[in-house]
């Protein structure tokens, strides 16, 4: 049993009935399966964006879900290949937009949902080629988020609707990253389907794209923006952690409170994924807040016996999820 404890962490985790013999007090999530360690990451990052919404006349209520979010994670014993591992089978949820472990499920549904229909986009339009498009505006203060994310959406309507625009169909997620000097900086990762003949005809180098979304912004200085397309043998499977990403990174939401408390109110309601074209059919699952948090699998059989659950509760004090005694 001593590989449960000290030295190496091991990857399978033994049969519970095996449990008992050691000191369940001392037995974290993160020692017997070492893939769920991101809980503790992202529960510990909870609990500081709790705090930062605690006696906030707004926001106070946002703190007191979160306390509860993912108190308990209820695990089902899977075996495979003569050993066990952990599959999350439970656990509460408070769904609010800012909660780390929230937006961390909530990224992880929109990725897998991402890489089960990509292929079948793939499937349909076999000659058609991806871009990778980045959109930025100059830096704005915190205070002038909203305005400036729903002027970068006026104007993305307008793009898309200019002759020039070369895409069929296309994906978008809005960014919001955090400066040094506490300014704001908002931009858009776009996933853009395009008809083969868009490198011979019509096709847009990085200045041409640059000019364009300049006048669609309607502004006087030449936006930053980026370009990149996927090689013809490349799956668009492999743009979705660019695609994909946080709204907001973990560590901006937790690094400065008088920010973070702007942002939750700039950002309130603010839709962050939107689809188009041909790919909207395909992938507008990804505009809504996904159902199941947990990640069910829906291929998964459950096994005829149940080999058991293990229950681990958020320890505060320790930042680390521990099994319930
Ligand atoms: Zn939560």
């Amino acid at each position: 049993m001593s590989n449960f404890l000290g030295g190496e962490t091991p990857s399978h985790i033994l049969p519970y009935k095996d449990i008992p013999e050691v000191d369940k007090s001392s037995i974290y999530l993160s020692d017997l399966s070492p893939r769920d360690k991101p809980w503790d990451n992202h529960r510990s990052n909870s609990d500081r964006v709790a705090n930062h919404y605690r006696d906030d006349v707004i926001f106070a209520k946002y703190a007191d879900k979160i306390d509860f979010c993912a108190q308990v994670l209820d695990f089902r014993l899977v075996p495979q290949e003569g050993e066990y591992k952990l599959k999350l089978d439970n656990a509460r949820f408070c769904r609010v937009r800012h909660c780390p472990v929230c937006q961390w499920r909530r990224s992880r549904m929109w990725k897998a949902k991402a890489y089960k229909v990509l292929p079948s986009i793939v499937e349909a339009y076999p000659k058609y080629r991806w871009l990778f498009l980045t959109l930025t505006v100059r830096n704005c203060f915190i205070s002038e988020l909203r305005d400036t994310l729903q002027w970068m959406n006026q104007s993305w309507q307008r793009l898309i609707k200019r002759k020039k625009f070369p895409a069929v169909g296309w994906l978008r997620s809005t960014e919001v990253t955090r400066s040094k000097d506490n300014l704001a900086h908002p931009h858009f990762h776009c996933l853009l389907l395009v008809k083969p003949s868009y490198f011979s005809t019509g096709y847009m180098k990085q200045s041409d794209w640059s000019e364009l979304w300049k006048s669609c912004l309607r502004v006087d200085y030449s936006p930053v923006i980026d370009i990149r397309s996927l090689k013809a043998s490349s799956s668009p499977n492999d743009l979705v952690p660019e695609i994909i990403k946080y709204c907001v990174k973990e560590s901006d939401l937790t690094v400065n409170r008088e920010w973070f408390l702007e942002l939750t109110q700039q950002m309130h309601k603010m839709r962050t994924i939107a689809t188009g074209g041909v790919l909207k059919k395909y992938l507008k699952q990804l505009e809504q807040e996904p159902e199941d948090l947990i990640g069910k699998d829906e291929n998964e059989t459950k096994s005829e016996v149940d080999e058991g659950h293990l229950y681990f509760n958020w320890k505060y004090r320790d930042k680390r999820y521990k099994l319930k005694d």
